[in-house]
């Protein structure tokens, strides 16, 4: 017997409709681009993704072709993802942080139709042009006014093309399973991996999302996702925000910390997702001129392994830290770190040590630890295994590749290593390919990095494998000193002494100029590898 109820299929779009509904004056403020503060709101946005739409369907853009856009977090961006999505086409966030190569070859393997760009990347666009044949346009989103000059084949001011639609259209309608969005992996193993989004799972992700344990924004919020819209589909919140009608602040091209600061502050924001990266110039810039951020509730940060020094840092000042693990392939929310009631009255150390853990699974992921072989383990908060998910927002396969990414279960398997803990509560210790094995036992390089950093003279630290004649391998401290300090090897192994197991400690430290990071920020460990192998 089946339900009787409405067929009603999951689309994106319905979630702007939504927005301009019931939240129609909500306001979307940018930093934009060309620099002055842009101010709008959801109806708006929705009218004026209704004429992208309208202009792309007339260019013969249909259902399932690929539209990129390599682009900053602005409104236009945001009407670019609905006005994509709403005809059925795929909305392909290329991230521009990507050597011209890199870029070159994921809009190649996608074969997208219409490149989208800000003017900050029309001089990267024009170097690799010469070898994009799928591209038969570009926009630039801007207006005419402030249009480069440029080589770029058929290029136009965004606000020109979209003046030639009249907004007349209405969305496409089609399966909820349809492909909306896709998002290449940053590839630091081999070459980039095509994760590809449906209306659904998109739709379901902002339900995981708007979990109150979760993001949990409301509609008296106001958000500021510095995460780009280019990493990992922002974490979600393009859908999200508008689905509660949460106020969006969106900052453009400057992600440093004083214009990061002066949008939090000028705009009275509550909550604010990004990388540790910019939460740790965030807080240098506050530390100089001993500011404050009164409005800010809750700060979610993820991406990779969040230091105690940051957790601290917030927490002092009564703002909520959530502590999320995720990956692209899972739209990405994997784990988000609110405090279950049973820790919500831990002070001190017992309480960052929590708040330092990755978090737990939202309804709709699953997760489990197994060994190599395929053996589960124990949820016993200590030991570690291979973390697989499982859910509705999680990859069952990549663009164009044959085999199959799920087990016999159709888990995923992440590729990080873990422990879960009874509660739920995940602790990452290393993805599988940085984790150093020394006696046959692992150690947590992830755990040395953030023992390192809480040193004060340690701006950022790495920890690598090298080879050991006895152990198989060693852990090797890799140290990025803080500008005008010094330290020596001694002083950051005493300060580490005693702090972890013996035979845990470094067996060297090397101080280097600066750590090579990946285009999302990670510690580009491949790197590294190479540069200490004789070591
Ligand atoms: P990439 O940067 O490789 O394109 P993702 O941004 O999807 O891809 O990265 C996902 C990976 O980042 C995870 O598998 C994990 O190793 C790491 N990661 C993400 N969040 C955290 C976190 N909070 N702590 C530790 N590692 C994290």
């Amino acid at each position: 017997m089946l339900g009787l109820m409405q067929d009603w299929p999951l689309l994106c779009h319905r979630i702007i409709d939504h927005a301009a509904r019931i939240h129609a004056g909500r306001e979307v403020v940018t930093r934009s681009v060309e620099g002055p503060i842009h101010r709008t709101n959801y109806a708006e946005i929705r009218g004026r993704a209704l004429k992208l739409a309208q202009r792309l369907d007339r260019q013969g853009i249909r259902l399932g072709d690929r539209v990129a856009t390599l682009a900053w977090n602005t409104w236009r961006h945001l009407e670019a993802w609905y006005g994509i999505m709403g005809i059925g086409a795929v909305c392909h966030t290329v991230n521009p942080r990507l050597f011209p190569d890199q870029i070159a070859w994921i809009i190649n393997h996608a074969t997208d139709r219409i490149v989208m760009t800000d003017i900050t990347f029309v001089p990267i666009l024009e170097k690799i042009a010469g070898k994009l044949a799928s591209v038969e346009r570009y926009v630039v989103l801007t207006d005419g006014a402030h249009m480069p000059r440029t080589s770029l084949k058929n290029a136009v001011a965004y606000e020109d093309w979209i003046a030639e639609a009249d907004g007349d259209f209405a969305w496409k309608t089609f399966d909820e399973n349809t492909a909306a969005a896709m998002c290449y992996t940053s590839g630091t193993t081999g070459d980039p991996k095509g994760v590809v989004y449906s209306h659904r799972s998109n739709v379901l992700h902002s339900m995981i999302v708007n979990n109150a344990d979760a993001l949990g924004a409301g509609s008296k919020d106001t958000l500021l996702p510095v995460v780009p819209l280019f990493h990992a589909n922002s974490w979600g919140t393009a859908f999200s925000a508008p689905s509660m009608g949460t106020r969006l602040v969106m900052p453009g091209a400057r992600l440093d910390g004083a214009s990061v600061y002066e949008l939090l502050s000028d705009e009275k924001v509550t909550f604010a997702a990004g990388v540790p990266t910019v939460w740790l110039m965030l807080l240098q810039h506050m530390e100089t001129d001993n500011l404050r951020l009164p409005d800010l509730k809750v700060v979610i940060c993820g991406g990779s392994a969040m230091p105690r020094s940051i957790i601290k840092a917030f927490d002092d000042m009564g703002i909520e830290v959530r502590h999320a693990w995720g990956m692209t392939e899972m739209s990405p929310r994997g784990t988000v770190g609110a405090l279950q009631g049973a820790f919500s009255h831990l002070k001190g150390d017992a309480r960052l040590d929590r708040l330092q853990m990755q978090g737990y699974a939202p309804f709709m992921v699953e997760m489990k630890l197994t060994d190599d072989a395929g053996k589960e383990l124990p949820w016993d908060g200590k030991t570690p295994g291979r973390l697989k998910v499982r859910g509705p927002a999680i990859s069952a396969a990549y663009y164009r590749v044959d085999d199959s990414i799920l087990d016999a279960d159709g888990f995923f398997d992440t590729g990080d290593v873990a422990t879960l803990d009874s509660y739920g509560y995940l602790r990452i210790t290393d993805r599988s390919k940085d984790v150093i094995k020394s006696g046959g036992e692992w150690i947590s390089s992830i755990d040395l990095e953030n023992l390192a950093v809480g040193h004060p003279k340690v701006a950022e630290a790495a920890v690598i494998g090298v080879p050991h004649p006895k152990w198989g391998e060693r852990p090797l401290l890799i140290v990025h000193v803080k500008p005008g300090e010094s330290v020596t090897r001694e002083e950051i192994l005493d300060f580490m002494d005693g702090k972890i197991a013996r035979w845990w400690m470094p067996d060297d430290v090397a101080f280097v100029d600066s750590i090579p990071h990946t285009a999302t920020g990670k510690i580009l460990k491949a790197a590294l590898r190479e540069k200490f192998k004789g070591s």
